[in-house]
């Protein structure tokens, strides 16, 4: 039967017992509950069972896809389109309920569900539900940001799901009618010999549907360019150059297609003292020749603000490094858990420019003293 005409004389509403502005929710609810009850394993040898069973799981396979329910509730309203030349009924109208037949309930329920999914995956060719396109932007941050992470708003312009339509395209007030083209499905097919071709359809660009009054602000996309705040949670030890996948937020998709994903490029500020390696921090800390020569503690700050004692040992060259555990950036992931880095400090024999007569007598004695070349150590 052609598609269009057996929405129109079907109330599949009625079929499923919920009422025509009954959420998905409670469309679902219903064919789960019917389904069960109907279900050719729990009537064997039923026929009527088994018609009630394929008349539910139609009405389920219209109602329970939101693009489709649209269509359909357009096609009860004003009649099936004249010249419709559907082939198989609407895109993905084709499940076959005696293929799963045998398996228990879950499984078949569970291809039902399968199987109106998969429609999406017609997404290529322009057909059918289509994902929103990715969008990016960039977050400058501070270094003491980008270490301890944040919870910030994003300020960008992009694709949205236009505010005055809410994306259907149409004239607020007007709905999108099924094309009579290909009767809703988005493609036409093209017999040759042996084979059948589908290709998408002209009249409605694969869309399915067309609209006589194009929403004024999106001139019919659903889509429009407007600015958008996107709460982000930056998460700790975000580095620069990274970039961080929001999912979903991005443009949003066509014909019930998921939207696309955000994607937030971090640049990070340099820090006047502090720099970065992985989760580690890196700090450079003057000493005299005194201080190595002889050791010493000295306080060293941290990123936080506190600063630590470093105890630099008698004899400790310049540019050694030293660690203080646990003082480097910490970072929470579900892969890796709770890990913190440490702090990296160079330790560097400042060398005075200028001295005073005290200081220059005392380093000529020791220059006096001196017995050992470092040039030429045997
Ligand atoms: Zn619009
Ligand atoms: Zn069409």
């Amino acid at each position: 039967m052609d598609a269009q005409r057996e929405w129109f004389e079907k109330d599949y509403y009625q079929l499923l017992g919920v009422n025509a502005d009954a959420t998905p929710k409670e469309i679902t609810k219903a064919y789960r509950k019917l389904a069960r009850q109907y279900h050719p394993d729990q009537n064997p040898g039923d026929a009527a069972s088994e018609e009630r069973f394929k008349e539910i799981s139609s009405a389920y396979d219209v109602l329970g896809d939101e693009a489709k329910r649209k269509e359909y509730d357009e096609v009860r309203r004003l009649g099936p389109m004249a010249g419709g030349i559907g082939g198989g009924g609407p895109g993905g109208f084709s499940f076959n309920v005696g293929d799963a037949q045998g398996g228990d309930i879950g499984d078949l329920l569970g291809q039902m569900f399968r199987g109106q999914r998969n429609r999406g995956g017609r997404a290529g060719s322009g057909v059918g539900p289509q994902r929103g396109g990715d969008v990016t932007a960039q977050l400058n941050l501070e270094f003491e940001d980008a270490a301890t992470g944040l919870t910030t708003t994003l300020y960008l312009t992009s694709d949205a799901q236009c505010s005055t339509c809410s994306g259907s395209g149409a004239k607020p007030g007007t709905h999108p009618t099924v094309c009579a083209v290909c009767g809703g499905r988005g493609v036409v097919d093209d017999n040759q010999g042996l084979f059948s071709f589908s290709s998408p359809c002209r009249n409605c660009q694969g869309r399915g549907s067309t609209i006589k009054d194009p929403c004024t602000t999106c001139r019919g996309s659903g889509v429009e360019r407007r600015p958008r705040e996107v709460k982000a949670r930056i998460p700790a030890g975000v580095s620069d150059g990274q970039t961080i996948r929001l999912a979903g937020r991005g443009a949003p998709g066509r014909n019930g297609g998921p939207a696309g994903d955000l994607l937030v490029e971090i640049k990070v500020a340099p820090h006047a003292r502090f720099g970065r390696s992985g989760r580690n921090l890196t700090l450079t800390m003057p000493v005299t020749f005194a201080e190595a020569a002889l050791g010493s503690d000295i306080d060293v700050p941290t990123l936080d603000g506190a600063t630590v004692k470093l105890r630099v040992k008698p004899g400790t060259p310049s540019g050694s490094r030293h660690r203080v555990k646990g003082k480097g950036i910490t970072t929470v992931s579900k892969r890796e858990g709770t890990k913190s880095g440490d702090l990296i400090v160079t330790v560097e024999v400042d060398v005075p420019t200028t001295l005073t007569d005290a200081q220059r007598s005392a380093i000529e004695q020791l220059a006096a003293a001196t017995t050992v070349d470092p040039r030429n150590p045997s």
